[in-house]
C-alpha cells in the first residue's frame, strides 16, 4: 500500500486528536472503552478509528471504475469483458455481506485495454511495485476518459496485463488535491494490480480477493500480516486467515474489531469493558455474524491495547471454516501496518502444525478458537493481559463466555505494557 502524505501535513488535526485523547485520560472520561488513539502525530494506517479526511467512507454507495492497462512490452490479449468479473464480482458480494448492506461497491468497467506510454518496467521498482501509483492511475484515467465518466466514481482500479513487470498490488489514498488528476477532477482512492493476481485458487477469485484487501486500505485498515516475511503462510502467523487484511487466499469475515472501525456493526454488538480497581467478571452470550446480539467483548488493557473475544462459525463468508468457537486476540494501536498490530492468541497454542491444504486455504491459525464442545480447549489464561476467557456453553450459533479481568495496575501510566510483549499463554 502507498500513502502519499508529507510528514507533518496533518500536524494541526493530529494535535487536536492527541489533545482530545490526553483530555480524556486526564479527566478519566475516556470517550469509549474501545476507542484507541496512537500517540503519533502522523496519521497512518493503524487500528485507530480511520481519519475521515484521509480515508474513503465505509458507509453508503462506493462507485468505482476498473481500467485494464497494458504496455508496449506486455500487450493485453484477454477479453476485458470476460476478465473484469474476476476482479469485481466477489469483491462486491463481500462488501455487501460483510457490511450487512451498509456499504456497496459497484463498478464501471472501461471497455478495452488502454496502452500505457512506456515499457512496464519503467513504472515499477525492483519488486514490481508501482513507484508512483497515483501517476500511473492518472495516465490510465486520461487514456480512458473518453469511455468512462470519472466524475461519477471515487475509486479507480488499474489492472495491468499479465506478463508485465507490474507484480504487486498497491493501494493509494490521497488527501484532497494530491490525487490522480484529470481535466474534470481528481481520484483520491484506488489500487493497482499486476501479474501477481493472475493465479487460480480453489477458494474464490484471486483478483477479487486482492481488490477487497486493497479497498479496505482505502477505508483506513492496516495490514495484519508481517510485511518483513515473504512466505504467505509464515507472514500470517499473527492473525492467520481471520481477517482479509492478513490473508487473501480465502476471503472470510473481517474481525468484529474492524467492523466497528468501519461502522458495520452497532455499538451494542461489541461490548466494551474498562478494567476496574477490583477484579471483575463479565458474562456474555456471543453470536456470530448473521445473528442478533453481541458479537464480541473487548477489554481495554491500557491506553493502547484491547483484548477481544468474538464468535466465529462456518457460515456465510466464513463457510469454509471448521468448527465454530470464540476467537481471542489483542489489538495494539501503536503497532504500524504490516508489523502485526493484531495478534490472535491460539487455543491450540500456536500456528497449526500441519502444512495441509487446510492451512493453505484458511491460514495457519485455523484451529485457534475456544469452544465448550468435547475435545476442544474451552479456556485461555493470558497472564500478560490479566484476562482469562472461558467458553462455558457452545451451540452452533451462540457461545456463553466468562471473562475474568484482573484489577487495573496501580503503577503510573495505567499499566502500559510493552509493544508486542510475547503474550504468554498458560495452557
Ligand atoms: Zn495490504
Amino acid at each position: 500500500m502507498y500513502i502519499p502524505i508529507m510528514p507533518g501535513r496533518y500536524t494541526h488535526a493530529s494535535l487536536a486528536i492527541a489533545a482530545l485523547a490526553a483530555l480524556c485520560v486526564a479527566t478519566g472520561h475516556a470517550q469509549d472503552a474501545c476507542t484507541l488513539r496512537p500517540d503519533t502525530l502522523r496519521p497512518a494506517l493503524s487500528e485507530a478509528p480511520p481519519d475521515e479526511r484521509l480515508f474513503a467512507h465505509s458507509l453508503g454507495e462506493v462507485r468505482a471504475a476498473l481500467i485494464f492497462i497494458d504496455f508496449p512490452d506486455a500487450p493485453g490479449t484477454a477479453d476485458v469483458a470476460q476478465l473484469a468479473p474476476s476482479y469485481t464480482n466477489e469483491a462486491s458480494a463481500w462488501y455487501a455481506s460483510a457490511s450487512r448492506g451498509r456499504m456497496s461497491l459497484s463498478f464501471t468497467v472501461a471497455p478495452r485495454w488502454y496502452r500505457m506510454s512506456k515499457p512496464s518496467a519503467t513504472y515499477v521498482n525492483e519488486i514490481g511495485k508501482f513507484v508512483d501509483v497515483i501517476a500511473a492511475a492518472a495516465e490510465a484515467i486520461n487514456l480512458a476518459a473518453g469511455d468512462v465518466d470519472f466524475t461519477r466514481v471515487t475509486h479507480v482500479y488499474i489492472a495491468a496485463s499479465n506478463h508485465s513487470a507490474v507484480n504487486k498490488s498497491n493501494a493509494f489514498m490521497a488527501p484532497v488535491g494530491r490525487g490522480a488528476k484529470f481535466d474534470r477532477g481528481e481520484i483520491r482512492f484506488g489500487a493497482a494490480f499486476g501479474s501477481n493476481v493472475y493465479r487460480t485458487i480453489p477458494t474464490g477469485s484471486y483478483p477479487a480477493h486482492h481488490l477487497t484487501h486493497e479497498t479496505l486500505h482505502t477505508l483506513g485498515l492496516p495490514d495484519l500480516y508481517d510485511i518483513t516475511i515473504a512466505d504467505i503462510v509464515q507472514n500470517a502467523s499473527a492473525t492467520g486467515g481471520w481477517d482479509p487484511m492478513g490473508w487473501v487466499l480465502s476471503l472470510g469475515e473481517p474481525l468484529v474489531w474492524h467492523k466497528r472501525l468501519l461502522g458495520w456493526i452497532d455499538p451494542p454488538e461489541l461490548h466494551c469493558v474498562e478494567r476496574a480497581d477490583t477484579a471483575i467478571t463479565v458474562r456474555e452470550s456471543l453470536v456470530p455474524a448473521g445473528e442478533t446480539g453481541a458479537k464480541a467483548v473487548a477489554v481495554r488493557l491500557d491506553r493502547y491495547r484491547v483484548l477481544v473475544a468474538e464468535a466465529r462459525v462456518p457460515r456465510g463468508l466464513d463457510s469454509l471454516r471448521g468448527p465454530g468457537g470464540v476467537l481471542v486476540y489483542t489489538v495494539d494501536v501503536r503497532v504500524p501496518t504490516g508489523r502485526t498490530p493484531v495478534r490472535v492468541i491460539s487455543a491450540a497454542g500456536g500456528p497449526a502444525a500441519d502444512d495441509s491444504s487446510r492451512v493453505r486455504r484458511l491460514g495457519p491459525l485455523h484451529d485457534a478458537t475456544l469452544s465448550a464442545d468435547t475435545g476442544r480447549r474451552s479456556r485461555l489464561d493470558v497472564p500478560d493481559a490479566g484476562v482469562s476467557v472461558e467458553v462455558t456453553r457452545s451451540s452452533t450459533a451462540r457461545f456463553d463466555v466468562v471473562l475474568l479481568i484482573a484489577p487495573r495496575p496501580r503503577s503510573a501510566g495505567g499499566g502500559m505494557l510493552p509493544v508486542h510483549d510475547p503474550t504468554r499463554v498458560r495452557q
